[in-house]
């Protein structure tokens, strides 16, 4: 990712890797529909740091947010790439993501039996 370039998602602020996965008006929507979903309230002003330190342990709170950190990451990550290069697919739009990234989460839970409740848990 280049310096000083605009962010191809917003066209508004200069895209480096803060703005894109924190502050673009195009993907914080995704943390907050997701962090919505799993009922975990988000941090107003949310950055790495604040991952970091809601990912910490093993408690189900901390696994889910580090799991989903890492999915929304990737979600984003491949949604720019598809505004950008004119992919469709799963990363297509923000619902997609948002899709793809429940989807993720639920399939990844599901595999561990000691996070299924969790997971039911969300879904009801
Ligand atoms: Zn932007």
């Amino acid at each position: 990712m280049a310096q000083n370039t605009i962010c191809d998602l917003c066209k508004e602020d200069s895209e480096d890797l803060e703005h894109l996965m924190f502050k673009c008006k195009a993907t914080v929507p995704i943390w907050h529909e997701l962090f919505e979903w799993m009922k975990i309230p988000l941090a107003t002003n949310l950055d790495m740091d604040w991952i970091r330190r809601k990912s910490k342990g093993k408690g189900w709170p901390n696994v889910l947010v580090k799991a989903a950190s890492t999915e929304i990451v990737y979600g984003i990550w491949m949604y720019r790439n598809s505004m950008i290069f004119g992919n469709k697919g799963s990363y297509r739009d923000i619902q997609s993501v948002i899709k793809s990234t429940i989807d993720s989460l639920v399939y990844r839970g599901w595999m561990k039996p000691k996070h299924r409740n969790h997971i039911v848990n969300i879904l009801m």
